[in-house]
């Protein structure tokens, strides 16, 4: 080979590489300027993405807007013919279509999630297919769920413009742009509403809130509070110097707080603080540093002025309660319920003697220290408390000091910490010493109620009493009766002798009459000498009471005669007594004051030293009745009284004996029945000695009538007061033995009222009668108390069935039932029976029938004196049995009680 040729093969070498090289760098420039023109692209896409970030962020613009700007800036730069933007929407789990443009099938709305399995969503592969882009690509922000598509419609146009790594690095940076765009908008968004929401709770809140520098000489911020109450506004906000606020006094403090703030730590304090224009008030203040690129304190201050004020309040209570405790000694106690136990504070052990180890520690001990007269309340309100009936206590009492004396204590108390079935498990109290309190109670008391000079109530108290008495008059209907009382030379006493005797006399009086009159009696002092009683409780009956109160009056008459012996020599106090009655309310306590004034005016016209009524029918009962006494006295001696004697036939008919019944035959009145004058002989004791003479009288007819040969049995009526006497069996033993009367032959009637009171002595004293031989009866069997039981424990021989019982059968079932019981019984015990005031032959035979054993009546004969008496028996010894034929075969019966 030629060099030539060499040299040519060397060249065509060097051509081919330098060609190929040329080629290589042909290519490598296209590739560049490519690279370059895409590089600028995106230069100018991020540029513009700039721009459209800046743009967008002022905007207030949704995402759909948004998003559309978005893919039409892919298009205009990518040039792809289709975009579509998607979102993850955490609701349907699926990402929904929110931007499309070039795609045809616009019905796609979302689009399913590939199964990756990772906790970030992607769309799955067949997106692109899904959406309608035959070729093209997709970016994702998966962190925040955006996806944005891109491609062309047809896959022929496709090589023209292929989606390189360059456009998708392109429409990446795009989407995250946009997302970061979308991200910050929400978030501005949000905060906008949070700062909107902070400026609302900052002003609406209640506390003052204050947002100043570090040197705390500015406020920054303010709220509406706080501009009320510092009175600023925010126009003066910037001119404001909080240090005016505070107290000069108090500046230091502040200062020392400040820097403790200043050094992050938070405070509080409460000041005192004033507005400019001059308002004070208390603040609590809390100051804090806020780390804030600026540092600032915050300030949240309330107005404590009323919390400040209710302090103060309560501290001085306190300090006054204390007080008053210690001074008023206030003693505490508590009782544990379920133990007993009680424990006390010091001041309760000083109250009850100041001996810590003699206090009563339970509650047995501490009542034996009451007071026995107050222990019932004490105890029955204490029970209440500690049963849980009643929530509090509070009552007066006499507690035992320790010394021994009885002090007076207000005891509070109230149960507490109840258990289930209500009932308190402690319950604790307080008490203080009220003694001197009840000392001088009492003594007001006394001032306002009684007379000083003679310690008698006064006119206010007796009109108290007479006021209750009424009321109490009126429910059980019963008489009182007030009397006034004057004595009767009392204004020449005191004239003559001075006031000093004349008080010294009152009070004499005053005690004479204190001795005298029952506890219940109210004696008062009017005034000067008038002193005026109360006594209550008179009976039923008009005529009882005017005779009771007459009784009591002539008492206070007597008692009062005697002179008084003073040092001023003797004096006569003599009285006159004005009485009226009073029935409940049926005239008032006017009236009644008003009508003894009446009387006692009347009792002085009368002569003085004399009582007067205020009814003159009254007057006239009363003077009756001392008349009738008065010459019951005499009765006896003149001769006027006479024993009659009222047959008792038996069974048979047969006349069996005869009651001896006194008369009085009075000169000028008459013959008086017994009814008339036994109880007023009862009441004054008068009945002894007629008693005795009845007796005496009896015995000497019974030993006459034995001695003519009559089998007569005679009874007599024994009165309660001579059955009590201690002389009855000398007496009837005495009577028996002098005139020679068999005792077999005499029946003592006695009445059932003789052993109500003393059924020992009684029985003793029948036993007594009995052992003298006589017969013992029992007269109105059935008026009185006693049972039929008594009858067996009794020395009895017969029993007289009271008329009341009798005058009604056989009619009434009741009393017939009644008798037929008694007559059972009577045979039973084997008592004579005798029936009462038989008047008719019905009851006679129905009492026969019933087995009764003996009768009594004007059917047999009435009451007669001795004479017609004996004279009946002996003319013919069947005369009485003939006189009861006759008025059983209906001849009318005498027309007087008695037959003379
Ligand atoms: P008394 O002991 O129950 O006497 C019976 C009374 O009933 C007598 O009344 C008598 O007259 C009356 N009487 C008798 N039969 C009938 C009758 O068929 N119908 C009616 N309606 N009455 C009849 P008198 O004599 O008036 O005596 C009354 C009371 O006085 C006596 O009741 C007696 O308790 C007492 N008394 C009478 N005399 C004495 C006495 O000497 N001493 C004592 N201590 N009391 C006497
Ligand atoms: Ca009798
Ligand atoms: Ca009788």
């Amino acid at each position: 080979m030629d060099d030539q040729h060499k040299a040519l093969e060397y060249f065509r070498a060097q051509c081919d590489e330098l060609g190929a090289r040329l080629l290589r760098l042909q290519e490598e420039l296209t590739q560049a300027r490519r690279e370059a023109r895409r590089s600028q692209a995106l230069a100018r896409t991020i540029q513009q993405l700039h721009a459209f970030a800046e743009d967008l962020d002022g905007a207030d613009l949704g995402e759909q807007p948004l998003g559309e700007k978005l893919l039409m800036l892919m298009i205009e730069r990518l040039r792809v013919d289709q975009a579509a933007l998607l979102r993850w929407d955490r609701d349907i789990d699926r990402f929904a279509v929110i931007e499309t443009v070039g795609l045809t099938r616009q019905a796609v709305s979302s689009i399913e999630p590939a199964a990756t399995g990772t906790a970030k969503p992607e769309p799955a592969n067949d997106l692109l297919e899904r959406l309608g882009i035959a070729s093209g690509a997709w970016v994702a922000t998966p962190a925040l769920g955006w996806v944005l598509a891109i491609g062309h419609r047809r896959r022929d146009t496709a090589p023209e413009r292929p989606i390189e790594p360059g456009d998708q690095a392109v429409a990446e940076a795009a989407l995250k742009v946009f997302a970061n765009l979308m991200e910050r908008r929400v978030i501005t968004t949000a905060l906008r509403e949070s700062e909107a929401n902070y400026h609302e709770l900052f002003d609406s809140a209640q506390d003052a809130i204050l947002v100043m520098d570090t040197k705390g000489t500015t406020v920054v911020d303010a709220n509406r509070r706080a501009f009320e109450l510092f009175a600023f506004s925010r126009e003066t906000l910037p001119f404001v110097q909080p240090a005016n606020w505070v107290m000069p006094a108090d500046l230091p403090r502040w200062r020392r707080l400040w820097r403790a703030v200043l050094r992050a730590r938070p405070q509080q304090i409460e000041s005192r603080m004033h507005t400019a224009e001059g308002h004070a008030f208390w603040a609590e203040v809390t100051l804090k540093r806020v780390p804030t690129m600026k540092p600032r304190i915050l300030a949240v201050a309330r107005d404590i002025s009323a919390r400040k004020r209710a302090e103060a309040e309560v501290r001085h209570l306190q300090e006054r309660l204390d007080l008053a405790l210690e001074g008023a000694e206030v003693g505490l106690y508590d009782i544990n319920v379920e133990t007993a136990e009680i424990i006390y504070d010091e001041r309760f052990v000083r109250i009850v003697g100041g001996d810590s180890s003699k206090v009563p520690r339970t509650i047995s001990d501490w009542q034996a220290c009451i007071h026995p007269e107050d222990l019932p309340a004490v105890t029955r309100l204490f029970d209440d408390t500690l049963s849980g009936r009643c929530p509090r206590m509070q009552l007066e009492y006499r507690f035992r000091h320790q010394g021994g004396v009885w002090i007076w204590l207000l005891d509070r108390g109230k149960g507490f910490d109840y258990d289930d079935a209500g009932r308190p498990r402690r319950a604790a109290g307080t008490c203080v010493d009220i003694s001197d309190r009840k000392v001088s109670e009492a003594s007001i008391h006394r001032l306002a109620y009684y007379d000083p000079l003679t310690d008698l109530p006064n006119r206010r108290l007796f009109l108290d009493r007479l006021t209750n008495a009424r009321a109490a008059s009126q429910r059980d209907g019963t008489f009182g009766a007030v009397f006034f009382l004057d004595l009767d030379n009392f204004k020449q006493i005191n004239d003559a002798r001075g006031h000093e005797a004349g008080d010294r006399l009152l009070q004499q009086v005053a005690a004479r009459l204190g001795a005298l009159l029952r506890k219940q009696d109210t004696i008062a002092r009017f005034g000067g000498d008038e002193f005026v009683i109360l006594i209550t409780g008179l009976g039923r009956s008009e005529t009882d009471a005017s005779r009771f109160a007459n009784l009591v009056g002539e008492k206070v008459r007597r008692t009062l005669v005697p002179p008084v012996r003073l040092p001023e020599g003797e004096a006569s106090t003599s009285a006159s007594i004005g009485i009226t009655l009073f029935r409940g309310h049926e005239i008032s306590v006017h009236d009644v004051l008003r009508q003894a004034d009446t009387a006692l005016y009347q009792a002085k016209d009368s002569g003085r030293n004399c009582i007067r009524f205020f009814e003159p029918r009254m007057q006239r009962a009363v003077e009756e009745r001392f008349n009738l006494e008065r010459e019951l006295r005499h009765a006896l001696s003149r001769d006027e009284l006479r024993l009659y004697y009222q047959p008792q036939v038996d069974r048979a008919g047969r006349l069996a004996g005869a009651e001896a019944l006194v008369r009085w035959h009075h000169p000028s009145r008459g013959l008086i029945s017994p009814s008339a004058f036994i109880p007023l002989a009862e009441e004054t004791g008068l009945i002894l000695p007629l008693g005795r003479w009845v007796l005496a009288e009896a015995c000497r007819f019974l030993a006459y009538t034995t001695a003519y040969g009559c089998d007569l049995q005679v009874s007599v009526n024994v009165s309660p007061r001579q059955f009590h006497r201690s002389d009855l069996l000398t007496t009837v033993h005495e009577n028996i033995a002098y005139t020679g009367a068999p005792p077999e032959r005499l029946t003592l009637e006695i009445t059932e009222g003789v052993w109500i009171e003393d059924l020992q002595t009684a029985a003793e004293k029948m036993a007594g009668l009995k052992g003298l031989g006589v017969n013992l009866s029992i007269d109105d069997f059935g008026t009185g108390y006693s049972s039929l039981t008594y009858l067996k424990r009794l020395p009895i021989d017969e029993l007289k069935i009271d008329r009341g019982f009798v005058q009604d059968v056989p009619g009434d079932t009741s009393d017939a039932a009644l008798i037929e019981a008694i007559l059972a019984v009577c045979q039973r015990l084997r008592i004579r029976s005798v029936a009462e005031g038989v008047e008719t032959v019905e009851q006679h035979q129905f009492l026969r029938s019933r087995g009764c054993d003996a009768f009594q009546g004007y059917l047999f004969g009435r009451p007669s004196p001795e004479e017609t008496f004996v004279e009946s028996v002996t003319s013919s010894p069947n005369s009485t049995s003939r006189r009861v034929d006759r008025q059983v075969r209906g001849t009318s019966a005498p027309s007087g009680p008695d037959s003379a």
